[in-house]
């Protein structure tokens, strides 16, 4: 079991998954800026969230579920929880399509990592609902995508621990869709950025936002 303050959102794997400096950025400089896509992913939670359990042909669903896993150090807030037979199946809501990256995957992982630890079983698959498509994407929860998620964990510690922000690595296919493309300046020479007092704030910071 791991101490309280290693406790790690869940946000920050998916963060860390699309990329390191992204989540150091938000989670240990605290900048954040709303462009886009995080606008449209942030307006289809506001609709999906608090709404009352209910029950459908059998299954009951259960909304914005608070999470915690004391064994893998980590927590967060499921959109929805859907209890099949007394076993949760996640189900997490995405604006846009299916993503070449696995980011949505380790989030709904580490989601059921804490589901598992929860209800004492174990979970083999959940759901991603992406807004664009309106199709549920079913995700098997196999050893792979387990290990991907418990590897960005034990990134993201050793990242803190290092008190090093991790250097940016221009790829459009991310930078240009990233929200913190301004601040984090990737394109600039290492000398050119100002994000230097990281380093200060990352060990003097209490805790970080989800
Ligand atoms: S702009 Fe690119 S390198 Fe910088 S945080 Fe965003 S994704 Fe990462």
């Amino acid at each position: 079991m791991l101490n309280p303050s290693e406790e790690i959102p869940i946000s920050a794997l998916q963060h860390w998954i699309y990329c390191p400096r992204q989540y150091a950025l938000i989670h240990i400089e605290q900048l954040w800026a709303e462009n886009r896509y995080t606008a449209e992913g942030r307006l289809l939670h506001e609709r999906t969230d608090g709404g009352l359990a209910e029950s459908r042909q059998g299954i009951r669903i259960l909304r914005s579920v608070q999470l915690r896993s004391s064994r893998h150090g980590i927590y967060g807030v499921a959109d929805v929880v859907e209890l099949h037979g007394g076993i949760p199946f996640p189900v997490e809501y995405k604006r846009g399509s299916p993503k070449a990256h696995r980011a949505d995957e380790v989030q709904l992982c580490a989601q059921a990592l804490c589901l598992e630890e929860m209800f004492g079983c174990t979970i083999s698959e959940g759901a991603l609902f992406y807004g664009k498509t309106r199709r549920r994407l079913i995700v098997a929860l196999d050893d792979t995508l387990r290990h991907l998620t418990l590897d960005a964990a034990a990134g993201i510690r050793a990242c803190k621990a290092s008190g090093q922000l991790p250097e940016p690595k221009y790829v459009p296919s991310l930078c240009n869709r990233c929200s913190l493309i301004e601040p984090c300046q990737p394109r600039l020479p290492h000398s050119a950025r100002n994000v230097s007092h990281w380093f200060a704030r990352a060990v003097t910071s209490p805790g970080t936002p989800e």
